[in-house]
């Protein structure tokens, strides 16, 4: 499956940073590769995995070239919290604090935020197994209780909740679109319940008075809110995960949730927001750059996002030279077997390679995930060279002041 890529590694050899001048894959059938079916005109989209014949200079970055703090990953999880379902406060477990610290050594990863620790008990089991386990190298963020929300009490209980976690060591507060997108006023029935509601006011305030910034991922791409067809740039991404799809029914419009959070960060200007994915719209960074300069308490982090930032590089780099204090390192990390569905955020030494390269290089038109066929949309990406003051701020400067921790 990832021949391509073992091919150029295998060419590129054991350097730490080994650049190497390569040959445009011939149309040749390589061995052990899938063969193409017969297809003439009639080819299928899911059947075409087109080889580019470009002659271009090929990076391997294995490590960074300034330690790294990947502040959005995923080792555990409130079990049914994406869905704002959960009945208890049990987290997953999807990685060891051992296999992730082996990837992280290899990669140059000093430390990780583990978004997703979930809530009460699960939140104390997360902790325990990461962060007090291993000092320093991971930090791990609550969840909001969605499943009490439908309480009358919730608004209190929820403020109560963000406080205990603090106390207990919590470095963040993570909101999944869970909020705008899949939680509704019972539960699972009723109308969906709005970003800026007023009952949330008593949690965002508490994550303020105790210093944790939110990790907000309330929108999705562009294209998750228009119908699935011939015109949709995520037409391969939307087949794979049709769950994606906010298109119709009764879903609000990507404008309509960007409005709803933009007003929640102008009545909290106490709460450090960090909007994930590049402000959930890094198809539009004039926006994103608007954003920030509107709201001084508002951040923004890479994860899952290179794809958008790589194919817009010149006006990629035009925003991380605007915005460089702000920016932080992040690829929405997701540990194999279940990353392997998203292959631009699966937990492996190949992903941060790419975000490397993406970052540190000016190489030309790469895969932005290791997959044989882009997943997120059929497109490419070009490096944006970032000079050492950016890439520092980025890799770990701008995240030790978020987390207050010293390099
Ligand atoms: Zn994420």
């Amino acid at each position: 499956m990832y021949l391509d890529r073992r091919k150029w590694m295998a060419v590129a050899g054991a350097g730490a940073v080994g650049a190497v001048a390569t040959h445009a894959k011939g149309a040749v059938q390589a061995a052990g590769e899938e063969p193409c079916p017969p297809g003439g005109g009639d080819l299928a989209l899911k059947d075409f995995r087109q080889r580019s014949m470009l002659h271009v200079k090929e990076t391997r970055v294995e490590k960074p070239r300034f330690p790294v703090i990947d502040v959005h990953t995923h080792f555990s999880f409130a079990r049914g919290g994406r869905t704002g379902a959960a009945a208890d406060d049990a987290v997953a477990f999807n990685a060891t604090a051992r296999d992730a610290l082996a990837v992280m050594d290899r990669k140059g990863v000093r430390a990780v935020v583990n978004l997703t620790g979930g809530f009460g008990r699960g939140f104390e089991q997360a902790l325990a197994a990461f962060d007090r386990a291993h000092p320093g190298r991971f930090f791990t963020c609550t969840e909001p209780m969605w499943g009490a929300f439908p309480d009358p009490k919730y608004p209190q209980l929820q403020a109560d909740a963000v406080e205990n976690a603090a106390k207990a060591g919590a470095k963040g507060l993570k909101v999944l679109k869970t909020l705008g997108l899949y939680l509704r006023e019972k539960g699972r029935e009723g109308p969906l319940v709005k970003v800026d509601d007023r009952r949330f006011d008593p949690m965002w305030e508490a994550a303020a008075a105790h210093r944790l910034p939110v990790y907000m991922h309330v929108s999705d791409p562009e294209a998750f809110f228009l119908p699935i067809d011939c015109t949709n740039e995520r037409y391969d991404e939307l087949g794979h995960h049709p769950d994606w799809s906010f298109h119709g029914k009764d879903f609000p419009s990507h404008r309509e949730i960007m409005e709803a959070r933009d007003r929640v960060f102008a009545r909290h200007p106490k709460t450090l927001f960090v909007g994930l994915h590049v402000g959930h719209d890094a198809e539009n960074l004039p926006f994103v750059s608007e954003s920030l300069d509107r709201f001084p308490n508002l951040t923004v982090e890479l994860g899952a996002r290179i794809g958008e930032l790589g194919r817009q590089p010149r006006a990629s780099r035009k925003f991380f030279e605007a915005y460089q204090d702000r920016i932080f390192f992040g690829t929405d990390a997701v540990p194999p077997p279940e990353g392997e569905s998203t292959p631009q955020q699966v937990f492996k030494d190949e992903l941060y390679e790419i975000y490397y390269r993406f970052l540190e290089t000016d190489d030309e038109y790469f895969d932005y995930a290791p997959a044989p066929v882009p997943p997120q949309g059929r497109w490419r990406i070009y490096g944006i060279a970032l000079p050492d003051g950016i890439l520092k701020k980025v890799y770990h400067e701008n995240a030790e002041r978020l987390l207050g921790v010293k390099a």
